[in-house]
C-alpha cells in the first residue's frame, strides 16, 4: 500500500497569499466529471447529502439533466456542459472523473472520441490540480481493463493507457490520485439502451419482448448495485490510498441466471432469445475485493435480488413515459 503524505503546502489553501489568518475555507468543492450519468448523478446525491458543494461538468453525451434535476435550485450544487478534452479552470479539492462512453453501443458508435475522452481527458483533469487552483487536490479516475485487441480495444487500451499516464503523474508529478476498477454495474437512471446486459434485460421484459442472451448463456459476470460502488469510491477517495482497487460485487451470475432472476422479478411469462456473441466477449468476469476489504473496509452489501426491483421500479416509469 501507498501511504499519501498530507496535503503539500505548495498547493494547500492556507499557503495561497492573500488568505488572512482564521480564514475558514468555504466547503470542500468537489468535481464530478460525468456527474450527469448513472454512476456519477448517485455520486452527486451522496456528496450533496454530506454537505460539500458539486461542480458536474458534463458533455450529456449519455448522460440526462433529469439526473441531476433534483439538485439545481441547490446553492451547493453548479451544472456545466463542457467536454472533459477541451481546457478547464476550476478551484476545487476533489475531482472524481467518470466521464467517459461507457456502454457498448457508445463507446464503440465513436471509439476515436471515446480514447481521447480517457486519455486526453484525464490529462486536463491532472493538469488542472497542478495549477494552483486546488487546494489539497485528489483525482480519482474510475477504469475498468480488461481482455485484448479488438473492438472493445478503444475502452480497454484507452482506460489503460490513462492509468498509466496517471501513475507517471503521480510518480514524476506529485498529483495525489486514487484509481478504481470498477466491475458491472446496474440501478436506477442506467440509459435505457445502451445495450448492457442488464439494461436490455430489464427493459426487454418490461416491454413484453423476449430477453436477447448472446452466445450460449453461459459466460458469468458479477453485478453491483450502484450505492455500494458509490460508497466504494467515496471510500477510496477519502483513503490514503492510491489503488487500484475492484470495486465490485463477487457473486457471480451466468447470463442465464440472469434472464431467470428478472423473470421472477418482472414477468414469469417473460420468454429467452439467443443471439450470436461478439469474438471478444470475456468469458467470465469476478472481481477479486480482498483489497478494498482489507485496505478500505468496504464490500458490497445489495445483493442482485434486492438491487434489481430497485432498479426495475426506475425503468418501469420510464418506459411507461416513452
Ligand atoms: P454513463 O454513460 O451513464 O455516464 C458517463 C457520463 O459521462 C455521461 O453523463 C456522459 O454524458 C459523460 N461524458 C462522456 N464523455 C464525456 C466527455 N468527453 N466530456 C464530458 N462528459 C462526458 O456511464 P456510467 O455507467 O455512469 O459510467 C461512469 C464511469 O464508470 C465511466 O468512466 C465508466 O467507464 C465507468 N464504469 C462503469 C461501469 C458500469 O457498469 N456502469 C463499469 C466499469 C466502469
Ligand atoms: N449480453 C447478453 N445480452 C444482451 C447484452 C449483453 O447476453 O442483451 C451479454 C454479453 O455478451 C456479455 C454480458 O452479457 O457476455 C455482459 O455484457 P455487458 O455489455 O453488459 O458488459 P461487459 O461485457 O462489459 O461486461
Amino acid at each position: 500500500s501507498y501511504h499519501l503524505p498530507d496535503a503539500r503546502p505548495l498547493f494547500s489553501f492556507a499557503a495561497r497569499s492573500g488568505v488572512p489568518a482564521g480564514f475558514r475555507p468555504p466547503p470542500r468543492r468537489v468535481v464530478v466529471t460525468g456527474g450527469a450519468g448513472f454512476v456519477g448523478s448517485h455520486l452527486v446525491d451522496r456528496l450533496l447529502e454530506q454537505g460539500v458543494s458539486v461542480i458536474v461538468v458534463d458533455n450529456f453525451f449519455t448522460g440526462r439533466k433529469e439526473n441531476v434535476a433534483h439538485h439545481l435550485r441547490n446553492p451547493r450544487f453548479e451544472l456545466l456542459r463542457h467536454d472533459v478534452v477541451e481546457p478547464i479552470l476550476l478551484e476545487v479539492d476533489r475531482i472524481y472523473h467518470l466521464a467517459c462512453p461507457a456502454s457498448p453501443v457508445h463507446y464503440k458508435y465513436n471509439p476515436i472520441k471515446t480514447i481521447i475522452s480517457f486519455t486526453s481527458g484525464s490529462h486536463r483533469l491532472i493538469l488542472l490540480t497542478l495549477k494552483e487552483t486546488c487546494s489539497d487536490p485528489i483525482v480519482l479516475f474510475s477504469f475498468c481493463i480488461f481482455g485484448g485487441i479488438g473492438v472493445r480495444s478503444c475502452y480497454d487500451e484507452g482506460k489503460r493507457t490513462a492509468e498509466t499516464l496517471t501513475m507517471d503523474y503521480h510518480r514524476g508529478g506529485g498529483v495525489e490520485v486514487r484509481i478504481a476498477r470498477i466491475f458491472n454495474t446496474y440501478g436506477p437512471r442506467m440509459c435505457l439502451d445502451d445495450g448492457r446486459v442488464v439494461s436490455n434485460f430489464v427493459a426487454q421484459a418490461l416491454r413484453r419482448q423476449p430477453m436477447t442472451v448472446y452466445g450460449d448463456g453461459k459466460q458469468t459476470r458479477s453485478f453491483q448495485y450502484v450505492s455500494d460502488l458509490v460508497a466504494g469510491l467515496m471510500a477510496l477517495m477519502e483513503s490514503d490510498h492510491i489503488g487500484p482497487f475492484n470495486l465490485g460485487n463477487p457473486g457471480e451470475f451466468t447470463m442465464l441466471e440472469l434472464a431467470q432472476v428478472v423473470k421472477e422479478t418482472i414477468d414469469p411469462m417473460a420468454t429467452i432469445e439467443f443471439k450470436p456473441n461478439t469474438a471478444d466477449d470475456p468469458h467470465m468476469r469476478k472481481p477479486d475485493i480482498t483489497k478494498a476489504k482489507q485496505l478500505l473496509h468496504w464490500e458490497p452489501k445489495v445483493s442482485l435480488k434486492e438491487g434489481l426491483p430497485l432498479m426495475v421500479k426506475d425503468f418501469r416509469q420510464r418506459i411507461s413515459d416513452e
